[in-house]
C-alpha cells in the first residue's frame, strides 16, 4: 500500500511550528508494511487543501493528515475533503451531544463554533478522540482511504495507537515487513555503494544506504506474505554484503558500537581500561551506557595536558619526541592505562581538542590505539573541525577497533 502524509496548518509553512507529527507517523508505517512515498505541508487554504486531496487520491492508496480539525474558521480539513469528494457535510446530532458533554464535564457551555467538529460526509466516519474535542475522520472513496487526525501531538499519537494502527493492521494483515540493518565502518559511502550496486533500485527487497556517526549502515527491507518469505528475500542480499564487505561489518540492527564491543569483551572474559584526551570522557560515557560494563570495565581516565599524561604513565620521552597528538602517544596511553589499571585491553585516544591548532596540528586530527600488550590496532582519523563530531565519531571508531582486535586475538 502506498501512502502519503499531509501536514496541515499555515503555522507549519511559516516555520513557526515544526511538523513532528508527520515524522512520528512515518516511523510507524514500515512495520505495518505501508510504503510512505510523499509528505507535504499545506496551509489553511480551502482551494489548496482540496487540490492536495485530489492529487493525493491519484497517487496514493492512503492519505494521512494531521491538523486542521479544530473548531476555528481556519481549520478546513473536513471542508476540503468534502469539496474533493463533491459531498455535503451534515451535522451529526449525537456528536454534538458528545461535545456538549465534553464541555459540561469542564464546567463551561460549548462554544457554537465547535459544532463544525460534528460535521460528517456520507463517505466518512468519525474516529473518537479520547484526549480532545476534535474527532478524527476515516473516509473511503473509490478504493482510497483518507485518515484525518488532530494536530496536538498527544491527541494525534493516542488516536493513532488506540484506533488507527489496529484498524490498519487488520486491513493489511496479509503482509509483513522485515528489516535487517547491517552496520559497517571503514569504507566510504561511495565505495560501499559501488561494491553492492546491483541491489540498489530494487523495490522489494529494498536496500537503503545511510551514513551515520558509527559508519555506513545498509538497511534491507523485505515485504512478503510471511516472515519466512520476507527473511528468505533478505538472505541473498545479506550474504552478498558479507561476501564483499565482511571485514567492515561490525554490528546489526539496533546494536551500538559500545554494545558490540561489550558483547565481545563479555564473551571472551576480557577486561578493559581507557585513557582519552580530546574526547573529554565521551568514550568512557559510551562504555558505561552498557549496564553490563560493570563486569569488564576497569575505568576511564581523561588527561587534558602533558603533565596529566605523564602522571598516568605516558613516558616523557614519547611526549617530547612526538607531541601529545601523535600515534606514538596514543599507543603509550593505551599501554599505560592497561598496565596501571590491570586490564587485559587498553585504549588510548589522543587528538586536537580545539579551539584551533595544537602543536601545529589541525582540529579534527585524532589517533586511536587499542592494545592487549602484544598486539595492537592503530588508526589516524581526520574529521571535520567540530568538537561535537569529534566526540561522537572518535569513540565509535575506537570501540569498533577494540572489537576487531578482540576478534583477531581470539
Ligand atoms: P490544528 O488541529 O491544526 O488546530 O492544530 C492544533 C495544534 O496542534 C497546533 O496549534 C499545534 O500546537 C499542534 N500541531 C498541529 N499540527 C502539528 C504537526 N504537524 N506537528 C506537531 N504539532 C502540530
Ligand atoms: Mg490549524
Amino acid at each position: 500500500m502506498k501512502a502519503e502524509i499531509i501536514g496541515i496548518g499555515t503555522e507549519l509553512l511559516m516555520g513557526e511550528l515544526t511538523d513532528t507529527n508527520s515524522a512520528w507517523i512515518a516511523s510507524r508505517l514500515p512495520a505495518l508494511g505501508i510504503q510512505l512515498q510523499w509528505v507535504s505541508i499545506v496551509g489553511d487554504d480551502l482551494p489548496m487543501l482540496t487540490e492536495a486531496f485530489k492529487s493525493g487520491m491519484k497517487r496514493s492508496d492512503i492519505i494521512f493528515t494531521t491538523g486542521g480539525l479544530g473548531p476555528t474558521q481556519d481549520d478546513l480539513t473536513r471542508e476540503a475533503i468534502a469539496a474533493a469528494f463533491g459531498e455535503t457535510p451534515t451535522v451529526q446530532p449525537e456528536v454534538v451531544e458528545d461535545l456538549e458533554r465534553y464541555f459540561a464535564a469542564r464546567g463551561t457551555p460549548m462554544p457554537q463554533h465547535n459544532i463544525k467538529q460534528a460535521n460528517l460526509i456520507p463517505s466518512a466516519r468519525f474516529v473518537p478522540n479520547r484526549n480532545g474535542t476534535a474527532p478524527g475522520w476515516w473516509a473511503e472513496r473509490d478504493g482510497k482511504i483518507i485518515i484525518c487526525m488532530p494536530g496536538p501531538p498527544s491527541e494525534n499519537h493516542s488516536m493513532w495507537q488506540e484506533q488507527i494502527e489496529p484498524q490498519l493492521a487488520e486491513l493489511i494483515e496479509d503482509e509483513v515487513t522485515i528489516t535487517r540493518n547491517i552496520k559497517t565502518m571503514g569504507m566510504s559511502e561511495g565505495a560501499v555503494d559501488e561494491v553492492i550496486s546491483e541491489f540498489f533500485g530494487v523495490e522489494n527487497p529494498y536496500l537503503g544506504i545511510y551514513s551515520k556517526a558509527d559508519g555506513i549502515h545498509l538497511r534491507v527491507i523485505a515485504r512478503a506474505k510471511s516472515s519466512e518469505s520476507a527473511r528468505a528475500m533478505i538472505a541473498p542480499v545479506e550474504l552478498a554484503i558479507h561476501d564483499r564487505l565482511g571485514e567492515y561489518v561490525w554490528g546489526y540492527d539496533d546494536e551500538t558500537p559500545e554494545q558490540a564491543a561489550g558483547k565481545s569483551l563479555l564473551a571472551k572474559g576480557l577486561s578493559l581500561a581507557v585513557m582519552e584526551t580530546c574526547t573529554g570522557g565521551a568514550l568512557t560515557n559510551s562504555i558505561t551506557n552498557v549496564p553490563e560494563s560493570i563486569s569488564y570495565f576497569k575505568g576511564g581516565l581523561v588527561a587534558y595536558d602533558g603533565a596529566a599524561l605523564r602522571a598516568i604513565g605516558v613516558p616523557a620521552a614519547v611526549l617530547d619526541n612526538h607531541g601529545v597528538v601523535s600515534q606514538q602517544t596514543a599507543n603509550a596511553m593505551a599501554e599505560a592505562v592497561r598496565r596501571n589499571l590491570n586490564a587485559d585491553l587498553g585504549v588510548g585516544l589522543s587528538g586536537v581538542t580545539g579551539p584551533g591548532e595544537l602543536e601545529g596540528k589541525p582540529l579534527g586530527l585524532a589517533y586511536i590505539s587499542v592494545t592487549n600488550g602484544k598486539r595492537s590496532r592503530e588508526m589516524e582519523m581526520r574529521l571535520p573541525p567540530r568538537q561535537v563530531t569529534i566526540k561522537r565519531r572518535v569513540p565509535n571508531q575506537a570501540l569498533i577497533e577494540l572489537r576487531r582486535l578482540i576478534e583477531e586475538i581470539s
